[in-house]
Parts: structure tokens; C-alpha cells; sequence
């Protein structure tokens, strides 16, 4: 695979052995509980309606043959097909993609998009596979999940390790399948296949509307605000560029392979540059000191942004924070552990299912415009991108108002919300799972 991909920095960022489906399913029961539902709500939810599981046989370049397990969660298709990405990534596991699929529920919910949630993945290593044995990957897999796929169904997208290039190799074998062209089975495709404008750099322009918006509440002014950024794949980066337009000053950087730092704030434009052109990992900068990880948790900055993977904050990192603003654009970046410190701290954090949903808003625009073939200017897709943000975000810190809680219990708590409403209305719950008694 190219050092090229969007989200490579995610690549080796180790877990920390906490189960991802565990947490989620203890916030959706004290969600349910907070909220005055009875138990019956939680019984629904705290299950993926399907779980897939594929074996994916490649034929690798030294002509033996390497036997790959891939899974596909589909966690609720009430409001409409099942919709989220495709990880590759040697520590993909039932329960994360489990996880990763309600999260994608509660995050369609929040924003208000006619989807449920899925998600996918396989277990590997991308950079041990060359680019053919990684395009053979790609292909087998949709050709196994193809029954449960389709733009009415379950329609993927990328993730950690994967980027348009996968998901342009995805459609075709689609494609070919079919005997016929359904752009809409797959989103984050390359533009000239009926990708959308504005995709690539959604999940990243969403991030920095709630971190726009978070400043707003604390009266943080942002053009003398500091940054630190764990992750520089396709969501980090992209985050990176936007924050640095808004003039704040993003001080240290690291991914898989190392950090740098330049208390001056590092060069972005620059950076982007040697990233995207160069292939090479943000770490390679020269133009600044390394740093580590641990380091970069602890610095003295305004905004921290995990954008990696699983548990990144937790009981060793939380408690050197002094950030003013947590902005999880990566999925179940906080632990309980970590979260439990971040509120004792006084941190406002924007939780992942919020702040990161600008990539999947985006994934619903395309999808729209593969199902009227017809395509909108950017300018219309940022403006529409900026409307979902917004109304997710005045969602959350109302809820928040409310029920006096942590903005990550808010998020669950609306998008419960949302999921309870279309439940009550197909039937599946009566009035009497509106109340606990
Ligand atoms: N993988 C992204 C997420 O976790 C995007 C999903 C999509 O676009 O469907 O939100």
C-alpha cells in the first residue's frame, strides 16, 4: 500500500485493552436510564441487528495464499439503510466493530440523517501488503459482504487505513458484480466516479465547527489558541489545515511513528505539503523537535485533538492533560477511565459522535447526489455540512442544559432520543417503554 494513504497515521496506534462494546453499552443503558426510558429501549439498541462474519483468501505476490477474517456490523435500519466505513487494521476486533456500528447510529441520529449504522473491518496489516494484494483484499471483501450490501441496505465508506483508491477498487467489483453502475453503494469514492466534493475534508471541517463552537461557549478566542494532535492520517490532517485557517496556532503533531513539536506552532501548509506529496509520515518533519506521544498528551494547549483510534485517553494519559477542549474526531478515543478524569478536570469535551459526524454527513450528501445523478458545487455541500454541524451542536449543548450532564452523555442522550422516536413509531417499542415504571 502507498505511504499515500489518508489515513495511515492511525495504523499502529495501539489499544489499551479496553473493550469498545462494553463502554458503549453502559453509556446506552445509563443514557436510557437518564432519559426516563424504561430498560426495553436499552434491550433494542444494545444489539447490531446483523453481524457478518467473512473469510477473505488472497493470493499473495509469493503465490501462497493468506486466509484474512473480515466482519460487518449493521446495528439498526429503522431511519434508513445502515451506513459507515471499512477499517483495515490488524487489531480489528468483533466487539470494536460492534461498537464502532452503534456509534454510527447514535451519530447519524445526532445530525439528523436518514441512516442507521454500520461498520466494517479487517483484520491486517495494510503496510505489509503491496498495493495488488491490497486491491485483492479490497475486491474479495465486498464480494463476501455483497449480499448485505447495496445503497438501500448498507453502504460503506472509508475508515481507518482505507481512502477513496479502496473505495474506488470496492464500487468497481460492485460494479462488475451487478452488471451495471450503483455509485450509491459505496461513499468516499474518488470525484470522478461519483465521489462527493467536499468528502475528503469533511470529517475534518466538521471537527473544526464544534471546536469553533466549543470556543464559543468557554469565550475562547481562537486566533491565540494553542493545539496538539494525536493522528495525522485523513481526519487529523484535514483538522490540522482547517484549525490553522482559523488562525490557531497547532504546536505538536504525532502518529504512529513519533511526534514533533515547535512551540512557535508548526508550519501546516508546509507540513500538509511534505505530508501529501512527499509520502511520508508527519513524524519525518524536519523543521521541528520530536516529541512523544505521552509528551503531547500532557502539553500546556488550549485544544486537544485525538484523532487515532481506541483509548487513547485514558488513566495514564487523562491525567496530565491541561487542555481547555477535548475534540475527539477519532471514534471512542476516551475511556470511562480517562473520561471519569476529564470531567473531574473541568474539560469540555466534544464527543466523537459529534464531533467527528461531518465525514458521514458528507458520505449522506453524496449518496444523495449518486441517487438523483446530479452533483452540487462545493460551496452548497459546505454550507449544507455547516447547517448539519451546527444542529447537531445546538442539539448536544441543549440536551447538556437540560439534564446538567457531560456533553458525551448529551450526545448519547439525543440520539437515543431520535432512534426512540422512529422505534415508537414502527411499533418495536409501546408507550409504556417511554417511562420506567
Ligand atoms: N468512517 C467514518 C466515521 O466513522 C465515516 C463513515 C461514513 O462516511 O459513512 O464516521
Amino acid at each position: 500500500m502507498t505511504k499515500n494513504n489518508h489515513d495511515k497515521a492511525e495504523a499502529d496506534i495501539t489499544t489499551q485493552g479496553q473493550n469498545p462494546y462494553e463502554i458503549v453499552k453502559s453509556l446506552l443503558k445509563e443514557s436510557v436510564h437518564t432519559l426516563g426510558l424504561n430498560e426495553n429501549v436499552y434491550h433494542v439498541l444494545k444489539k447490531p441487528m446483523r453481524m457478518f462474519e467473512v473469510s477473505i483468501p488472497v493470493r499473495m505476490d509469493d503465490g501462497s495464499i493468506e486466509n484474512f477474517t473480515g466482519y460487518r456490523s449493521q446495528h439498526i435500519d429503522i431511519l434508513g439503510p445502515t451506513k459507515g466505513g471499512i477499517r483495515f487494521h490488524p487489531k480489528v476486533t468483533v466487539d470494536e466493530v460492534k461498537a464502532l456500528s452503534i456509534w454510527m447510529s447514535l451519530k447519524a441520529a445526532i445530525v439528523d440523517l436518514p441512516f442507521g449504522g454500520g461498520k466494517g473491518g479487517v483484520i491486517v496489516d495494510p503496510e505489509k501488503l503491496s498495493e495488488r494484494e491490497l486491491e485483492t483484499l479490497s475486491r474479495t471483501y465486498i464480494r463476501k459482504i455483497t449480499p448485505i450490501i447495496g445503497p438501500q441496505k448498507d453502504i460503506p465508506a472509508p475508515d481507518v487505513n482505507t481512502n477513496p483508491e479502496v473505495m474506488g477498487w470496492m464500487v468497481d467489483e460492485f460494479d462488475q458484480l451487478r452488471g451495471y453502475n450503483i455509485p450509491g453503494m459505496v461513499t468516499g469514492k474518488p470525484i470522478i466516479i461519483g465521489g462527493s466534493l467536499g468528502r475528503l475534508e469533511a470529517t475534518g471541517r466538521g471537527v473544526v465547527i464544534t471546536i469553533r463552537e466549543a470556543a464559543r461557549v468557554l469565550d475562547l478566542d481562537l486566533s491565540n489558541a494553542t493545539a496538539a494532535l494525536q493522528g495525522f492520517g485523513n481526519v487529523g490532517s484535514m483538522t490540522a489545515k482547517f484549525l490553522h485557517e482559523l488562525g490557531v496556532k497547532i504546536v505538536a503533531v504525532t502518529d504512529a511513528k513519533g511526534g514533533i513539536y515547535n512551540k512557535e506552532g508548526l508550519d501546516i501548509p508546509d507540513l500538509l505539503d511534505f505530508v501529501g506529496d512527499k509520502e511520508n509520515y508527519a513524524s519525518d518533519y524536519k523543521n521541528a523537535d520530536p516529541i512523544t506521544n505521552e509528551e503531547m498528551f500532557g502539553l500546556d494547549v488550549d485544544i486537544l485533538i485525538p484523532a487515532a483510534i481506541e483509548n487513547q485517553v485514558n488513566k495514564q494519559t487523562a491525567p496530565t492533560i491541561k487542555a481547555k477542549i477535548l475534540a475527539e474526531a477519532a471514534n471512542g478515543p476516551t475511556t470511562p477511565e480517562g473520561d471519569k478524569i476529564l470531567e473531574e478536570k473541568g474539560i469540555f469535551v466534544i464527543p466523537d459522535i459529534l464531533c467527528n459526524a461531518g465525514g458521514v454527513t458528507v458520505s449522506y450528501f453524496e449518496w444523495v447526489q449518486n441517487n438523483m445523478n446530479y452533483y452540487w458545487k462545493e460551496d452548497e455541500i459546505n454550507k449544507k455540512l455547516e447547517e448539519k454541524m451546527l444542529f447537531g451542536f445546538e442539539s448536544v449543548t441543549e440536551m447538556r442544559k437540560e439534564k446538567d450532564c457531560r456533553m458525551r452523555d448529551a450526545a448519547y442522550m439525543v440520539g437515543i432520543n431520535h432512534l426512540v422516536k422512529a422505534m415508537h413509531a414502527r411499533g418495536w417499542i409501546k408507550d409504556s417503554d417511554l417511562s420506567q415504571s
